[in-house]
């Protein structure tokens, strides 16, 4: 596991298998429907075409977003403006000068009501708070995804147990 996650206590942790991409839009449409999700901060850990953004797209799809949704690499945000939910969706992957946290508006960002969710948090390990779910995403074929959670607060633990019994 990666550094970020040794600091934080682990209250609650989960695996599970996406054999397809199919399972993987299955979950994010199961985790779409769990009221914690809408204050969440989740990390999204695991290597270039692991398929973070990917989940991304099936999320945001799944909670409301229609047309195009970007991968925010060079924007490092990318905003969504629902009725009732607003949606952070950062790639920190560009990320290193640790001033544009504050003037960049992110501190404001992670302090507001809302679904973050983070692409590479890694690069931006010194400044970003503590995850409500770290969700580490590791390849094992073409289609097949081997996925760890771990949560490290209530609203993380709740989104842990919403999945029981909803994914093999
Ligand atoms: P990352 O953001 O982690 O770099 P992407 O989401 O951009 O990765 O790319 C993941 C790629 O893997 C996409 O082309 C996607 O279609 C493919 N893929 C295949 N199987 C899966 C799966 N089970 N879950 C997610 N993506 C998958
Ligand atoms: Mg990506």
């Amino acid at each position: 596991m990666h550094a970020v996650d040794r600091h934080h206590p682990i209250v609650e942790s989960a695996t599970l298998a996406w054999p397809d991409e199919a399972a993987t839009q299955a979950f994010a449409q199961h985790w779409a429907t769990q009221p914690a999700l809408a204050n969440a901060f989740v990390a999204l850990h695991g290597d270039l075409g692991a398929g973070k953004t990917t989940l991304v797209r099936h999320l945001l799809q799944a909670l409301g977003v229609t047309g195009r949704i970007k991968s925010p690499t060079y924007a490092v945000v990318e905003p969504y403006e629902l009725d009732a939910l607003n949606i952070w969706h950062f790639d920190f992957y560009r990320f290193n000068d640790p001033r544009e946290w504050e003037e960049a508006g992110f501190r404001d960002i992670f302090a507001s009501a809302g679904l973050k969710l983070a692409e590479w948090p890694e690069k931006a390990a010194g400044v970003l708070p503590v995850a409500d779910v770290d969700l580490h995403i590791r390849t094992l074929d073409d289609s097949s995804r081997s996925v760890t959670l771990l949560a490290h607060t209530a609203a993380g633990q709740a989104l842990l147990q919403g999945l029981q019994g909803a994914t093999p």
